[in-house]
């Protein structure tokens, strides 16, 4: 009787014990399972500031990142709203309207992304400039309007081209353009800006892992599985190979290209990338990727090393600190600064 009660207790003890451990198993895993393994990619997909947008996330929280894509959308529409010269009314065609007359106010950023083009025409020479933008209007690339300008043209126009004219005053925030005619485009900077100012949105509501990216810039954020980011460089001849790969993580890479806007007119490739002492499309490269701490300076240096050429172009990179590229030239030869040849997976 006594031995059949003892045993009685025991299994009711080892049940108890079962029980409990069942119980912190599954605790453990409450704590543990869901930050460890639940994360997944989230992407959107969108076109702004006349070009393909990108976001996407790795991330766990769907709710989070939808927010954090909302934002990045806002985020980019803002900056068309104000660095788009082809829309009436925007700070940027406020300048060019007042071309020849008077200095514009302009809001803090745009004045600091103008500064920043300033800067990377001063270590080009020259080889960038927003103020090609009076070129425009003789050029069209548009599918079935696609026009060389005559060289008187282009000649008449050149005395207009010169970031010297670009009068900015820090202390109130101006830009004049000093000359009547001349005009500014961003086309070469403002989307590097706004792909950093998208996913600054994105950080700040909590997203850690991401890329945004519009046409050839990118921003590329944390980490996808523990690991960087692997990002492909596009081949500029061969739209299925790539030139190569590279992991990435907490960088901005740009890529330059005559392939993106381009026409061919008896056997001649024009595209869209202008070298401001000529008037005439840039020559001596097929495309240019460059790596930098943020993607305005990517998106800017990319445009500047492209109208350099390889040799110039490749001697600004290696000057620069923190500043890697890749360099195709037109005969196709590949041109690597020294950081990045180690780090291209081909
Ligand atoms: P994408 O627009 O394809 O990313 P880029 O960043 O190189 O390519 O920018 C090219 C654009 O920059 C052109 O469409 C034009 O708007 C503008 N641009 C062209 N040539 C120059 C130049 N020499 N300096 C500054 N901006 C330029
Ligand atoms: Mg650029």
């Amino acid at each position: 009787m006594i031995l059949t009660q003892t045993l009685r207790h025991r299994v009711e003890y080892i049940k108890i014990k079962n029980y409990l451990c069942f119980l912190l198993f599954f605790i453990l895993c409450l704590l543990f399972i869901p930050s460890a393994s639940f994360s997944e990619i989230f992407k959107r997909n969108t076109i702004l500031m006349g070009t393909d947008i990108e976001l996407i996330a790795y991330e766990e929280n769907r709710e989070i990142v939808n927010s954090a894509f909302d934002a990045a959308i806002k985020e980019i529409e803002r900056i068309e709203n104000e660095m788009s010269e082809w829309r009436e009314g925007t700070p940027v065609s406020n300048i060019n309207k007042n071309a020849g007359k008077e200095a514009v106010v302009v809001p803090e950023e745009l004045f600091k992304v103008i500064s920043a083009a300033r800067k990377v025409s001063e270590l080009s020479s020259g080889a960038f400039d927003i103020s090609w933008a009076c070129m425009r209007s003789l050029w069209k690339f548009g599918k079935g309007e696609e026009r060389v300008p005559f060289d008187g043209e282009i000649k008449q126009r050149l005395s207009l081209v010169n970031y010297k004219n670009i009068e900015l005053n820090e202390k109130n925030k101006t830009v004049f353009l000093r000359k009547e005619g001349m005009s500014i485009g961003l086309g070469a900077i403002a989307k590097g800006y706004a792909v950093d100012m998208a996913m600054q949105a994105m950080v700040n509501l909590g997203v850690k892992n991401a890329i945004v990216k519009a046409g050839g810039d990118m921003r590329v954020q944390g980490a996808k599985d523990g690991k960087p980011w692997d990002i492909g460089i596009k081949h500029p001849r061969d739209k299925k190979k790539l030139l190569g790969k590279l992991n990435l993580s907490n960088i901005s890479i740009s890529t330059s290209g005559d392939y993106e806007r381009y026409f061919i007119k008896d056997g001649v490739l024009y595209h869209h990338i202008m070298n401001p002492k000529t008037g005439y499309p840039a020559t001596g490269c097929q495309s240019v990727t460059i790596l930098a701490p943020d993607t305005m300076t990517s998106d800017a240096l990319s445009t500047a090393v492209f109208v350099l050429g390889p040799e110039e172009g490749m001697k600004l990179i290696k000057s620069l600190h923190g500043i890697e590229g890749i360099i195709v030239d037109s005969n196709g030869q590949v041109h690597y600064s020294p950081g990045v040849e180690r780090r291209v997976d081909n």
